[in-house]
């Protein structure tokens, strides 16, 4: 019998549903495998245990298949089809192709004909000119994977949301004793640079470790305290050892960014990062605040114990996946005070929305719901959808009866500046507007931001004390941390919210925070940091 926790357990499921979903099997099962990792990650029970008793299946979403493969695992240490699975589709070739620019059948496709099936046999073969004798690769394709391989610093082709990054690079992490570093630690919205220190005398044990995890799927670059690593979806992921008595200096450094750390000129050795500060007679500077040389103070800024409530979430009325009562259990359990439940309205259309009527029927079932669950205190809200013409998609009466009235453009994201600004003013001047939710409407790699003149914005938000939003969705992060920080230099309150559509998404609102502390947001900036006592009334 092998001993292996939860966190094990779940790395090797996952790394199986990875090479299934390489070797083409059916997304059906790819996905089992995946949600059963993610699963067992999050029980609190020792799953091995429960395996050797007979009694996985007890955990939702564990079938026969899954149950089988446990049991191999619990019994054996290892999957055999996991073993088979990574000799047939070579994930270190599949992450390195991905981190040049090659997909996986091509890379696969190509190590057979060249006979390679590792980094440095890929490496010589290029040095050599092989490579064109693959068919299929020109000296275009040629050119790129060279430069590629001889590229200094490697950094992944599309940046990482923060649900990507900041799990993988704790992951790592916690399996070498280490700290998470790079992009992640400063709550990058996308993330290029990711890092991972960790302190030993002797490095060699460390970066052994690192090369075996299930994570790593090959090593690029390799020093004596240096190791870059890259996983199956060819993100590449930097490993630093520092010796004790530097370890501080080289978490600093490995945080970034670039640009601040530069700033900062020689950097003296500490086994902390408060000894690098005060060595450089400086205060210490929270790691959201490095991403330029800094001009001033830091502030003390805003942290997530002093949110009293979230203001965006939706349920089944509309998107979510929870219930009215669900949602606000889970809030209250946070430590809230009060949850505005901000479902879609109508003209949403590709998601169900409420009108008049429906928002009037929500309102009995928070009514009882509130009777239930006081002291806290569930709102009436909605996100109402602005329509082209800047009108509001509920009649003026409905959003009289309220608590919390958010509003946002969905259709048009791609409309002029001066459409835009003219809708998004329209709804920061009427008078039951409290916020404007992710007034870019960007899709993080997917849609840009739009052209919305947030200096209009900010000023007409003055004037009517309505607040704007940092959404904490990982894929919208809108308002992004420097445009909080206009927002704020402007006068204007943020609001920190998840737009929750499930239980788990209320774990958004770290992300909202981190991103108002990226913009020097202190809780007085931040409108939710209020009881909702103060809040009812616009200030
Ligand atoms: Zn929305
Ligand atoms: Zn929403």
């Amino acid at each position: 019998m092998v001993s292996l926790d939860n966190a094990a357990i779940a790395e090797r499921l996952e790394a199986l549903a990875a090479l299934l979903d390489l070797a083409g099997a059916s997304p059906y099962s790819v996905r089992a495998y995946r949600r059963a990792g993610e699963l067992i990650r999050t029980t609190p029970a020792p799953v091995a245990e429960l395996v050797r008793s007979g009694r996985a299946r007890e955990l939702q979403g564990i079938g026969g298949g899954i149950e089988a493969r446990l049991r191999e695992l619990v019994e054996t240490g290892q999957i055999a089809e996991l073993e088979e699975l990574r000799a047939e589709v070579q994930p270190e070739l599949v992450g390195l192709g991905r981190l040049v620019g090659l997909g996986p059948k091509r890379m696969v496709q190509l190590g057979r004909a060249l006979g390679v099936s590792t980094v440095d046999e890929l490496r010589e073969a290029v040095l050599a000119g092989r490579l064109r004798e693959a068919p299929g690769i020109g000296p275009a394709t040629e050119a790129k994977v060279r430069a590629a391989l001889e590229q200094p610093r490697h950094s992944p082709r599309r940046g990482l949301t923060l649900n990507r990054s900041r799990p993988l690079v704790a992951a790592i992490a916690s399996a070498l004793d280490g700290e998470p570093a790079g992009d992640p630690r400063r709550w990058c919205d996308t993330s290029h640079r990711l890092a991972v220190v960790a302190a030993a005398a002797d490095p060699g044990p460390v970066v052994a470790r690192f090369r075996q995890l299930p994570e790593i799927v090959a090593i690029v670059e390799e020093e004596e305290r240096r190791a870059v690593g890259v996983t199956v979806e060819g993100v590449p992921v930097e490993l630093v050892v520092a010796s004790a008595e530097r370890y501080g200096t080289e978490l600093l450094r490995a945080t970034g960014s670039g640009a601040y750390v530069s700033s900062l000129g020689e950097l003296p050795d500490a086994p902390d990062e408060q000894g690098v500060f005060r060595a450089l007679g400086l205060p210490y500077v929270p790691p959201e605040l490095r991403e330029e040389p800094l001009d001033g103070d830091p502030p003390a800024l805003v942290e997530r114990a002093d949110i009293r409530g979230d203001l965006h979430v939706h349920t089944t009325w509309s998107d979510g996946k929870a219930s009215v009562k669900e949602m606000a259990e889970a809030a209250r359990d946070l430590g809230y005070e009060y949850l505005a439940i901000c479902d879609h309205t109508r003209s949403v259309r590709v998601v169900p929305g409420l009108d008049a009527d429906d928002l009037r029927q929500q309102g009995e079932e928070i009514a009882a719901v509130n009777e239930e669950l006081a002291p806290f205190r569930i709102l009436r809200g909605t996100e109402c959808d602005i329509l082209a013409d800047g009108t509001l998609d509920l009649p003026d009466d409905i959003l009289g009866e309220l608590d919390w009235v958010q509003a946002s453009v969905h259709a048009g994201q791609r409309g002029s500046k001066a459409d835009l600004t003219r809708r998004t003013l329209a709804a920061v001047e009427h008078p039951a507007v409290r916020s404007i939710s992710h007034p870019q409407g960007r899709i993080i790699n997917h849609r840009p931001p739009n052209a919305v003149d947030l200096e209009a914005v900010y000023a007409a938000c003055l004037e009517t004390g309505t607040a704007v939003e940092t959404n904490g969705l990982p894929d919208r992060i809108d308002l992004s941390g420097s445009l909080v920080r206009d927002a704020i230099r402007a006068g204007v309150l943020i609001t920190c919210s998840t737009d929750a559509h499930s239980v788990r998404g209320l774990d958004n609102m770290q992300n909202s925070v981190a991103t108002a502390r990226r913009g020097w947001c202190t809780a007085a900036n931040v409108l939710n940091t209020r009881p909702w006592s103060s809040l009812a009334q616009r200030s």
